[in-house]
């Protein structure tokens, strides 16, 4: 297998490089199989001092990881930094509360004492996507490694630059050799290596389609696996909300890192006494963006990842538009080199078009009119994903009833989506199952073993 960096600003092919022979890869399981035994034996306190000692490393070598993502995959240069910094507060964050977070806890039973133990799984295998490449790795680093797992990481094959100085950074950090291993394999090696009897877990950052696949492996070999997959995330504008306030925020939730987030808003639901003049300056605030060289400090969108992410896109929105929706800004691929598509504001989009029910993953928003409150819900949870939501009100109590009925891994009133390393992360239906992130996500790759003394 052959990997290609190529930089989607201008299609130019910046390096290639080999993936590995199954000889490496067995070298490399067998690596982690060995060093797993010593470092699941080191105090949790050690472990987690190593999550801080890379929150530190991150942070020095802040702008080059950053410089290296807008190049491999197109992010613009100031949330790539953005996207580093994260990474260090999740490092930190773990390296601070794993011991409060994996501390026995006592439980009163008919024995003189018995309590659950944490302990680790083994090693987990993260296959990982190329959209925000340092954060997905990192927020499933520094709970893995810390809870003394190791990790072997499977990137996206158009990142392969990001995947190598990941792996250079955690062994900076004096993370050994073993304990972490990026390695460039194809699907079917990937497949090999979710069979192996030395892997114990899998966790999986990606589209439905990888998710299904991956899943039933994993069923297949019995390993545990969490799936943080598409969404759909419904944006609910209702006729209170102070208007100022949700379009500071709705040209973010929908186009940071060109659209390309699990998390993005991509379906704004809007009731009637709001929804026109949400839309007209919607559309103004979408048609001031910035679009160019992600590396240049002032741009707001790069180009998209891939040709064939853009291709797939223009294919919806042309679809979209073609079944009656309409296309009040953009609405086609930008001329000239590089993988751009212009922002894009689909209006008065109707049930039975690609941009209503697929997940469209890029700079396009949906805008989907209501008749009331109740209408948005439904149409909200009538998505076959649900991973995060917001809901945009005058009323906190009336927000809070709508939060709490979405069909969704997180709901927000009067903010936009957003992880941190403090809550819980992942979505239900075809979003997937599990969570990463807080207390939940440490304890997802840990055997609760009861321990019962008399
Ligand atoms: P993708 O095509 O599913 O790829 C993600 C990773 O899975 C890649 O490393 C890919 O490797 C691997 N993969 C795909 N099929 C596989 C299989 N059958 N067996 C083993 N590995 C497989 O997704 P993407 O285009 O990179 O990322 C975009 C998707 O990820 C969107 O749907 C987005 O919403 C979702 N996402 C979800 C979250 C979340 O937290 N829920 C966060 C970010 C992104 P190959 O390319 O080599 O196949």
């Amino acid at each position: 297998m052959r990997l290609e960096s190529i930089n989607p600003a201008t299609g130019e092919i910046l390096d290639t490089h080999d993936g590995w022979s199954d000889e490496r890869l067995e070298h490399a399981l067998e690596t982690a199989a060995t060093a797993a035994r010593a470092w699941r034996e080191r105090p949790l306190g050690e472990r987690a001092a190593t999550i801080g000692a890379l929150a530190a490393r991150l942070r020095e070598r802040s702008e080059a990881l950053a410089r290296l993502a807008s190049l491999e995959m197109g992010k613009p240069i100031r949330e790539a930094r953005a996207e580093i910094e994260k990474s260090a507060w999740a490092c930190e964050y773990y390296a601070e509360h794993a011991a409060a977070m994996l501390a026995p806890t006592p439980v009163g039973t008919d024995a003189t004492r018995s309590y659950i133990d944490y302990e680790p799984l083994g090693t987990v295998l993260a296959i990982m996507p190329w959209n925000f490449p340092y954060w997905q790795v990192f927020r499933h680093i520094a709970p893995t490694l810390s809870a003394g797992n190791t990790l072997l990481l499977k990137h996206a094959p158009n990142v392969p630059q990001v995947a190598a100085m990941i792996e250079e950074v955690v062994h900076a950090a004096g993370i050994p050799e073993g304990v972490f291993t990026n390695l460039p394999i194809d699907v079917a090696q990937t497949a090999q290596v979710i069979a192996d009897g030395r892997v114990h877990a899998v966790t999986l950052t990606g589209s439905e389609r990888a998710g299904r696949s991956v899943a039933a492996l994993a069923g297949q070999h019995l390993k545990k696996v969490v799936l943080e997959l598409g969404g759909s995330d419904a944006f609910i504008v209702l006729d209170d909300a102070d208007l100022d306030r949700v379009l500071s925020q709705a040209v973010t939730a929908r186009f940071q890192n060109g659209g390309q987030s699990c998390i993005a808003a991509k379906r704004m639901i809007l009731t009637p006494g709001i929804a026109e003049a949400f839309a007209e300056r919607f559309v103004d605030a979408v048609a001031r963006l910035k679009v160019g060289n992600p590396l240049v400090d002032d741009t707001q969108i790069g180009p998209m990842a891939r040709a064939d992410l853009r291709d797939e896109l223009a294919r919806q929105v042309d679809a979209t538009v073609a079944a009656g929706a309409h296309c009040a800004l953009g609405g086609q691929p930008i001329d000239g080199p590089g993988f751009f598509y212009a922002p894009t504001v689909l209006d008065h989009v109707e049930i039975g078009t690609p941009a209503y029910h697929e997940e469209l993953f890029g700079p396009v928003a949906t805008l989907i009119r209501v008749q009331d409150a109740d209408e948005a819900l439904d149409v909200a949870n009538g998505s076959r994903f649900g991973l995060g939501a917001s809901v945009w009100t005058a009323d906190e109590a009336r927000g809070e009833q709508l939060a709490r009925a979405l069909e969704s891994g997180c709901a927000f009133v009067n903010g936009m989506v957003k992880s941190d390393p403090r809550l819980p992360f992942g979505g239900v239906k075809a979003s997937g199952y599990g969570r990463e992130l807080g207390l939940q996500g440490i304890h997802e790759f840990i055997n609760c073993k009861s321990v019962w003394i008399k």
